[in-house]
């Protein structure tokens, strides 16, 4: 048995605060991932501080030209928002697919993109849209926050406080799902914004994480249609290969996923 302090701040200050004073603290937002991870024993924090009742961290704001998403908003929330599905259709659709209700109920947008799982969905969104991640201390943005497997450009102890999405010309998410655990086996997001630049990011299938797919932009930024993928080879060079699929098998899957993403947009 190994003991911890479960700490619950009113504010990121205070979150902060209590961070560092610990020994070897851990923020809990949702907590599906931390508490598994505690529960096998891969982690045993001094102090766990619950970013969760935070008022700040929460809710969606949406601008003419934004979607801000508080970190400790939890999926759900996000898939149900009216002005964010309005703004943004496929980044609420995105968190509509997450899991299943219990874990949409609970995970967060800020544990999700922290964490940096390479098969997790919003990733996908935070780098096909160009989104800029702010934290207590800076902003980061989406091309310099990703940085391989389980891992982020956040400083030990630095915490995330919202995401913000430009508003595209067009969006869309399509996602290839395992079926027990719902995570992607592979799930592609692709935006065209409002300047006519395209960006397309891939989940679940490189050995790096997230990644953006060039042969796809540069395809869809000649011709914004499924059809304009067809003749495209995406290389399996650095995806994943294990029991649920090949290299080959995902690199086929970016592209299929690719396309329905467009299909999806419009
Ligand atoms: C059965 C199951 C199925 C799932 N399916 C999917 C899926 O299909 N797609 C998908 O994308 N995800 C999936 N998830 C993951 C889930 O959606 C959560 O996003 C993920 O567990 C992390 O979010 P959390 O809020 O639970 O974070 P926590 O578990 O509380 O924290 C995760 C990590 O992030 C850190 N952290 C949390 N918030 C912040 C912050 N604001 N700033 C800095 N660090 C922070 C914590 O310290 C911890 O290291 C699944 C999880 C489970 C258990």
């Amino acid at each position: 048995m190994y003991e911890t302090t479960y700490h619950r701040p009113s504010s990121v200050e205070e979150a902060a605060a209590l961070f560092a004073k610990g020994s070897e603290a851990k923020y809990l937002a949702g907590g599906h991932t931390l508490i598994p991870v505690m529960k096998q024993r891969l982690a045993a924090p001094s102090d766990v501080i619950d970013l969760g009742k935070i008022k700040d961290l929460i809710g969606v704001d949406v601008s003419s030209d934004a979607v801000t998403i508080k970190a400790a908003t939890t999926h759900s929330d996000v898939a149900q928002s009216g002005p964010a599905q309005k703004a943004i259709p496929a980044l609420a659709y995105l968190a509509s697919l997450i899991g299943d209700p219990a874990v949409r109920h609970r995970g967060t947008i800020g544990g999700s993109i922290a964490n940096n799982d390479p098969a997790a969905d919003y990733p996908a969104a935070v780098l096909a849209l160009g989104a800029t991640v702010k934290t207590n201390k800076r902003t980061i943005s989406a091309d310099d926050f990703f940085k391989g497997l389980f891992a982020t450009a956040l400083a030990d102890g630095e915490i995330i406080t919202a995401v913000t999405f430009p508003i595209p010309a067009k969006a869309g998410y399509a996602k290839f799902l395992h079926p027990a655990s719902r995570f992607a086996l592979t799930g592609v997001f692709v935006a065209k914004t409002k300047a006519g630049d395209v960006r397309v990011a891939a989940t679940g299938a490189s050995q790096n994480g997230v990644m953006r797919v060039p042969a796809i932009e540069a395809a869809l930024k000649a011709n914004w249609s499924a059809a304009a993928l067809d003749g495209v080879n995406i290389s399996a060079d650095g995806l994943m290969s294990d029991i649920h699929g090949s290299s080959d098998y995902r690199a086929n899957l970016i592209k299929v996923m690719a396309q329905r993403a467009v299909t999806a947009a419009g």
